[in-house]
């Protein structure tokens, strides 16, 4: 199984997980017509995608899933609180596919673990994948770490993870302070002293893998990820990726 981000960031994500000949799209906040540039960089054909999964409703990620999911057929996998939301825009939409965020389903080749996470979104959920032997989990947009988190990542085997906004950044930065308080509220965004406690709380014994997501352009630095990551993982030769607002990352997991 192996994964790739089109592109991460306050404008826009969209992240790619494969196995076999299972492909999903998780969010799509890029235009389809973005996405489809985007998902030839990494030679996969928008036909080849199985399915669409939506973490939560807002435009970063839903943005392009209605006009994708309709010019490719594509089923969208939601829970019923996204499926609220986002009703009128995915209005006109066939094959929507709620979930329970507490129960895991099937897709193709690809098992689906979802889990919900504190976000100022209705009914926000992020996810585990597994082939029965390798397990992705991404998670991104929320606002603090819970134990249902902690526990759904405890023992994966790749990690695309939140790395928002370094803290002190934020607050001396020039955001308006409503929107500082909304990032750095428990149902904002993770910032890295956030990401890096919830990673210790992981079998990082265990973990190949990790990629950060969803920096915040102006509130972050990859340099300042990088220092986390290493800090936390030292020389244990886990592979670190930061996904960036235009490339995202490419391939990354197994194949
Ligand atoms: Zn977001
Ligand atoms: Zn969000």
């Amino acid at each position: 199984m192996r994964c790739a981000s089109l592109g991460s960031g306050s404008r826009g994500n969209a992240t790619v997980v494969e196995q076999g000949d299972t492909r999903l799209l998780v969010d799509c906040g890029f235009s389809a017509r973005e996405a489809r540039k985007r998902l030839a960089r990494i030679e996969v054909e928008p036909d080849s995608l199985t399915a669409l999964l939506v973490t939560h409703e807002h435009a970063d990620h839903i943005a392009g899933v209605r006009v994708l999911a309709r010019g490719l057929g594509l089923p969208v996998y939601l829970t019923s609180g996204t499926a609220r939301a986002a009703e009128k825009l995915l209005r006109d939409v066939d094959g929507i596919r709620e979930f329970n965020a507490h129960e895991p389903f099937e897709v193709g080749a690809i098992e689906v673990r979802p889990f919900p996470v504190p976000h100022d979104a209705r009914d926000p959920a992020q996810f585990v994948f597994s082939n029965g032997d390798t397990s992705v989990g991404i998670l991104t947009d929320a606002g603090h770490v819970t134990r249902v988190m902690v526990d759904a990542l405890a023992a994966v085997d790749y990690l695309m993870l939140e790395f928002n906004h370094d803290r002190d950044m934020l607050w001396q930065g020039n955001y308006p302070q409503g929107l500082i308080d909304r990032v750095d509220s428990d149902y904002g965004h993770l910032n890295n002293q956030q990401s890096v406690a919830l990673l210790n709380q992981l079998d990082l014994s265990r973990l190949s893998g990790i990629a950060a997501l969803h920096l915040s352009h102006q509130n972050n630095s990859p340099d300042r990820v990088s220092e986390c990551l290493a800090d936390t993982l030292g020389d244990s030769g886990v592979e670190q990726i930061i996904a960036c607002q235009e490339f995202g990352f490419s391939w990354f997991g197994e194949q």
